[in-house]
């Protein structure tokens, strides 16, 4: 099994997506390691970003998933990296996300895509202990 470090970004918890996209997870046959609404530090936003520093998008990106609160997750399951991929939807929800994914379906904006997952088994182990410190393997 795998396991992914899953957010609702604030986008999907100020339009009252939680329980549509916890719903879409949970069809798709993923477990849950560990859930929680979190106010996120400039610490923390910078800490998960460090691949998009110094790019143009990177200060709107920090001042978005710390404008508000979020839901974080860590998923469970095989292939649960690319798994929740899937169900997310391309970077841009309009040209990349197709309809049926959680981007196609509800988001126009490449910045405010609603949802963020893991891009690799690696990625997701150093945001989990990122994330969940005390979540044990
Ligand atoms: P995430 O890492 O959040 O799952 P991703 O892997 O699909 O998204 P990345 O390329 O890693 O996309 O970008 C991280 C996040 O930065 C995106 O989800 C989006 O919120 C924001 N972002 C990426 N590209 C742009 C852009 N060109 N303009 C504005 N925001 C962007």
């Amino acid at each position: 099994t795998e396991r992914t470090l899953v957010l609702i970004k604030p986008d999907g918890v100020s339009r009252s997506l939680v329980g549509d996209i916890l719903a879409r997870i949970e069809r798709k046959g993923l477990t849950f390691a560990a859930l929680e609404l979190k106010n996120v530090s400039d610490d923390l936003a910078a800490k998960h970003y460090a691949e998009h520093e110094g790019k143009p998008f990177y200060p709107s990106l920090v001042e978005f998933i710390t404008s508000g609160p979020l839901v974080a997750a860590v998923l469970e399951g095989p292939r649960a990296v690319a798994a929740f991929r899937q169900i997310a939807g391309g970077t841009d929800p309009v040209e990349k996300a197709v309809p049926g994914t959680i981007r196609g379906d509800y988001a126009l904006s490449t910045q405010y895509n609603l949802v963020h997952g893991s891009d690799s088994p690696e990625s997701a182990e150093r945001e989990i202990a990122l994330w969940f410190p005390a979540l044990n393997d």
